[in-house]
């Protein structure tokens, strides 16, 4: 049994109050771990050691922060093969998902920040008929919250960490309590990495208490936060009335829109990815799927024949590329809505039922889902799934399409699939959402802004938009005359 603890001060400590929450492994079911079940005397703890360490961070060269982030970067990709499988064994995903996307980006997180800072700049402005010099200063904002979801654990954990730290705060991170293995491990490398103590700080535990308590401390300056859009409306509802700095990355129900005129094998391809990838537990994945109609038999046959090729099974097997759902409580809710099918006007054309594999029964494997629907407006496009399941639904127009695209709460990201030029201007211009891919999918260039709007989202992550979120702007006017 593996026993998780707490890493404070740059030390692992058990919970003060001795209560642990079971870890399950996704693949079978079974109970393989226990982690703190933090409360706020954890955060407080925390949030001294943070506190002690700010002053001393925050005053560190540039060049010693980022040296220890490229450090912090390549330890992780030395310990490749360890943290795949840990993050594979907790989230239930192929591991080599985890070995090429998951932990390879968690590295990039770190080695984009630790030189993103190196450039970050402020302005400054000259007015000479006033004989005026306005200087604008960047300090970090001193103690700030991190919490992140299950989906792509280490690797959201650190896309809010390394820009925190690059920006020289000092942070209390929170990871879902249901994956919160590789954010053990990453403690250990902060260690080897020299990252002073308590600079950051990992408080394992529920949402509900060690995530509220760091929301509600009233010293922690700024909360980031990416997870489900319920969670969003408590975590804006508590931070508001404090004035803290909040980002929120939230759900999503994304439109994947696809023209006769697009290319269409690259389409196919991208189109099963970006539907089953990690399960379709991405919030990026695109989960209502709109063909134009004189594509649309053709599209529907061979999306089918393609997806029922995916080979479901161990997430520890090298050829599975659909592995385990999260969590029991998660693969219930999907098959809840699936179970719903007909009820809500909808058609199952493949997948649906879960998996039973040899010698893993109790593990929580479902087959890719593909459903048709007659309407935008049923609640299996309105209401976000987050799993293997995506609807298809024919489209005479782009008028037409661009407002089913758009008539629903999230906006997160779209896929738009055309050769026409015009036409990929005029859907970029018009979705609402805050990512739009033309002809690709999740190709991520880490300087850009990323985020949503609606219920999707407040705030941007990424590049210059992380580190001015992690920083307090001060303008400064001088009159020289
Ligand atoms: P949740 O909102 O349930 O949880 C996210 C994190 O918040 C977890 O660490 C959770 O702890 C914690 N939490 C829960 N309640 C509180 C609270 N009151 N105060 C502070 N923290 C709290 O999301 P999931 O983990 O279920 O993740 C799935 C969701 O995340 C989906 O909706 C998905 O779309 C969204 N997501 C959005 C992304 C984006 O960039 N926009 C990217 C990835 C996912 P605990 O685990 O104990 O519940």
């Amino acid at each position: 049994m593996i026993q998780l603890k707490n890493y404070i001060n740059d030390e692992f400590l058990e919970p003060i109050q001795n209560e642990w929450l079971d870890n399950y492994n996704p693949s079978n079911g079974s109970v393989y771990g226990q982690l703190p079940n933090s409360s706020l005397e954890d955060v407080n703890l925390a949030y001294e050691a943070a506190k002690k360490a700010f002053e001393s961070w925050s005053q560190t060269s540039l060049e010693k922060r980022s040296a220890i982030l490229l450090k912090i970067a390549r330890l992780i990709e030395d310990n490749l093969n360890r943290f795949a499988e840990a993050e594979s064994k907790d989230n239930g995903k192929p591991i080599t998902l985890a070995k090429s996307i998951d932990i390879p980006r968690a590295a990039s997180n770190f080695r984009f920040f630790g030189h993103a800072i190196t450039q970050f700049h402020s302005e400054s402005h000259e007015t000479k008929s006033e004989k005026t010099i306005n200087y604008t200063l960047r300090h970090p904002l001193g103690v700030v919250g991190c919490i992140s979801p299950w989906n792509l654990p280490l690797y959201l954990l650190t896309w809010k960490i390394a820009p925190a730290l690059a920006a020289g705060n000092c942070v209390i991170a929170k990871p879902s309590e249901i994956t919160p293995y590789t954010a053990f491990l990453l403690g250990e490398i902060c260690n080897e990495a020299g990252l002073p103590k308590g600079v950051l700080n990992i408080v394992h535990g529920l949402g509900t208490t060690t995530g509220q308590a760091i929301v509600e401390h009233p010293n922690i300056k700024a909360i980031s936060f990416t997870g489900g859009t319920e969670t969003g409306k408590i975590i804006a509802k508590t931070a508001a009335p404090m004035f803290k700095k909040i980002s929120l990355e939230l759900g999503g129900k994304n439109p994947n829109i696809i023209f006769a005129d697009c290319d269409y094998e690259k389409m196919l391809t991208t189109t099963v990815k970006s539907s089953f990838s990690n399960q379709g537990q991405i919030c990026l994945c695109g989960s209502r799927i709109f063909v134009e109609a004189s594509l649309f038999e053709q599209f529907k046959t061979d999306f089918i024949e393609r997806v029922s090729q995916l080979t479901v099974g161990h997430p520890s097997n090298e050829s599975t590329q659909v592995g385990a759902l999260v969590s029991k409580a998660h693969i219930e809710k999907v098959l809840s809505f699936i179970d719903r099918v007909d009820s809500n006007g909808g058609k199952l054309l493949h997948g649906g039922k879960r998996v039973r594999i040899k010698g893993h029964e109790d593990g929580y494997y479902l087959t890719p889902t593909i459903i048709q629907v007659d309407s935008n407006s049923c609640h299996l496009n309105q209401e976000e799934i987050f799993g293997p399941v995506v609807t298809i639904m024919p489209f005479d127009s782009e008028y037409k399409v661009l407002e089913m695209a758009n008539d629903v709460k999230y906006g997160l990201s779209a896929t738009v699939w055309t050769n026409n030029l015009k036409r990929s201007l005029f859907f970029s211009e018009q979705l609402e959402c805050g990512i739009i891919w033309v002809n690709t999918w999740m190709q991520r260039d880490l300087r850009t802004p990323f985020g949503g709007i609606k219920s999707s989202g407040v705030g941007r992550e990424g590049g210059f938009e992380a580190l001015r979120f992690f920083t307090e702007t001060k303008n400064i006017c001088i009159n020289y005359e």
